[in-house]
């Protein structure tokens, strides 16, 4: 017999070795299982897209790549991915990390190199946030990448939690009721960006991109702080998660699960045409009753979890 590597000579797992590779293969699992129902449910990709990848070397868009190419691989339908990253010559950018990676990866590729920083260095008064001109910047810039590579979606790495705390923020600071969607046309009209993530907790990928290695690249070398106001958000969702279990899950529920005739946005319902009916209405007013939310099922992606909203004492 030779003495070829056939899998007698590989060393069996230790107990929790084995337990690791069992909780890892569950998590990718979920992740893949969550990004693949965001596409089926939006219609995020389609037949002969092009969908170009923005990948800034945090976390979330490493996550996004890998997860895109395997369903690239298994999807019935057939799709180009081109990443992209915008290197915006930040100081100490370490220019070599994503060629490196993408290369091993085997993906179409493009670094953008545009020195969006020295532009928001001059133009923005020492002390004065920057982050509001460097991502129009980044935006138009992306744009035009999009356009030059024929992309035909732009998919964003934000996630649930990005969306949430979007969602809070928009209504704390804005007056507004309003989410990051997980797919919409750009604000120029011309691109429909897609956020595949959308299905996919924070935790999941930082323990996924963790378990990975991604080559993360810092996001703080712009010297920038990271805005206050959305910290504080974060924040107060990562307390509530704490202490309140399954309230994250809910409030996600409830994002896709508008009823615009019990808010009141007299643009969104026409209440003034309103007319009574002879037969019950589902949902309709019940007047004096306090709605009961003790032990209400929440369906968060397809998953049923038995979510009790009522605080504590
Ligand atoms: S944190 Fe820095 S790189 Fe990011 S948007 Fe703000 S200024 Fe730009």
């Amino acid at each position: 017999m030779s003495a070829s590597t056939n899998s007698a000579d590989v060393a069996p797992l230790t107990p929790s070795q084995t337990k690791q590779k069992y909780s890892f293969n569950k998590l990718q699992k979920r992740l893949r299982r969550n990004v693949g129902k965001a596409i089926a449910d939006f219609g995020m990709i389609e037949n002969n897209d092009k969908v170009m990848v923005c990948l800034s070397g945090g976390k979330d868009s490493y996550t996004m790549l890998d997860i895109l190419m395997f369903l690239k691989k298994i999807a019935p339908i057939h799709f180009d991915i081109v990443a992209v990253n915008l290197d915006q010559k930040q100081p100490d950018f370490p220019e070599h990390i994503l060629p490196e990676y993408l290369d091993e990866l085997g993906v179409e590729y493009k670094i953008v190199e545009e020195d969006t920083y020295s532009i928001v260095k001059d133009k923005i008064p020492e002390g004065k946030t920057t982050c509001s001109l460097c991502s129009r910047l980044r935006r138009g810039i992306l744009y035009r990448t999009a356009k030059e590579l024929g992309a035909t979606k732009i998919a964003l790495g934000h996630h649930r939690d990005d969306m949430l705390e979007t969602f809070f923020l928009n209504m704390f600071h804005g007056g507004k009721l309003k989410s990051m969607p997980p797919k919409l046309v750009s604000d120029n009209g011309e691109h429909i960006v897609i956020r595949p993530l959308a299905y996919c907790n924070e935790k999941d990928i930082v323990k996924y991109s963790q378990a990975v290695q991604f080559p993360i690249i810092p996001c703080n070398l712009c010297g920038s702080q990271e805005n206050l106001q959305r910290q504080n958000v974060k924040a107060m969702l990562q307390d509530w998660d704490r202490r309140f279990p399954g309230r994250i899950e809910s409030m996600f529920t409830a994002l896709q699960n508008v009823a615009p005739s019990h808010l009141a946005d007299k643009d969104l319902y026409d209440f003034k045409g309103i007319k009574t009916q002879d037969s019950p209405v589902d949902d309709g007013d019940i007047g004096f009753d306090p709605p009961s939310f003790n032990n209400s099922t929440a369906t968060v992606n397809n998953d049923v979890h038995i979510v009790n909203i009522m605080e504590p004492k």
